[in-house]
């Protein structure tokens, strides 16, 4: 058992948080509870509370210059920083989730799920001192255009995505290659029993048992979903594929 993934080394998740009890959360379930149990990956919390200041511990002040909210202490954070930095896998990206980052996507996922692991950083309130993000070179992510509370959800959002793509992880590592994102296309409809519901039956194709009819048909439906809800992905789509994006297609 030379591939044992007790030997090699696991993917290592750190993430420093006001709120380590929020984790794993629903990563501790299903596919990525089990994979966490089986040691495929790890998860470590920093709390931040931990490094705060005083009796208190307080980890946040007031913005200066005024305004609204509070914002998180870059002493606080850089000694939380420090700590996790010194336990964290060799080469390990350091993320701090963040409504103005680059937005998170499958590619990322990926990249990140054959790094040794990742370090991320929670934010709370009106989020963190500039200082530390420049200090320490921090790549901001976000999971979109909306704002969030914490940090937490979008770490464990990122955390699911990037982790379902290591080896093993997944029972069946072919459902990750024909996923939506994956081949550059949504995925197409998905069906099961019963064969007929409401009065609804499965396309008929799909009981064929012709399994190259059956191909074509999900690859016209995926390709028909993407033109209509994702215009973006159709024309990289077609660009990669070398096809018009606005030809006339049967779909
Ligand atoms: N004042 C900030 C928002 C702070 S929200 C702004 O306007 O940009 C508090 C924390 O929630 C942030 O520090 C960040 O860690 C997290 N957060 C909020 N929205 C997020 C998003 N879309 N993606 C990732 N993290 C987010």
């Amino acid at each position: 058992m030379t591939d044992s993934p007790r030997l090699a080394r696991a993917w290592r998740a750190q993430v420093i948080t006001l709120l380590p009890q929020a984790f794993p959360g629903v990563l501790g379930e299903s596919l990525t509870g089990r994979a966490l149990k089986d040691g495929l990956w790890q998860l470590d919390t920093v709390d931040l509370r931990r490094f705060g200041e005083g009796k208190h511990r307080n980890v946040d002040d007031t913005p200066a210059g005024g305004g609204a909210g509070m914002v998180l202490r870059a002493d606080v954070m850089g000694q939380a920083l420090d700590h996790a930095l010194q336990n964290a896998p060799k080469g390990a990206p350091l993320i701090y989730l963040s409504p103005r980052g680059r937005r998170f996507d499958q590619a990322m996922a990926r990249q990140l799920s054959q790094a040794p692991g990742v370090t991320l950083i929670c934010g709370r309130f009106e989020g963190l001192d500039e200082r530390v993000i420049e200090h320490y070179g921090i790549q901001e992510v976000s999971l979109g255009d909306f704002v969030l509370t914490g940090g937490e959800i979008a770490a464990q959002a990122l955390i699911d995505a990037t982790v379902r793509l290591i080896p093993r992880v997944l029972g069946n590592q072919e459902s990750t290659e024909e996923e939506s994102f994956s081949d550059g296309l949504l995925e197409h409809p998905q069906y099961t029993r019963p064969a007929t519901w409401k009065g609804l039956p499965i396309p008929e194709i799909l009981l064929s048992g012709h399994h190259g009819n059956i191909t074509d048909w999900r690859r016209t439906q995926a390709e028909r979903l993407t033109k209509e809800r994702r215009p973006d992905l159709w024309r990289a789509y077609c660009a990669a594929h070398g096809r018009d994006p606005d030809e006339d297609q049967e779909l």
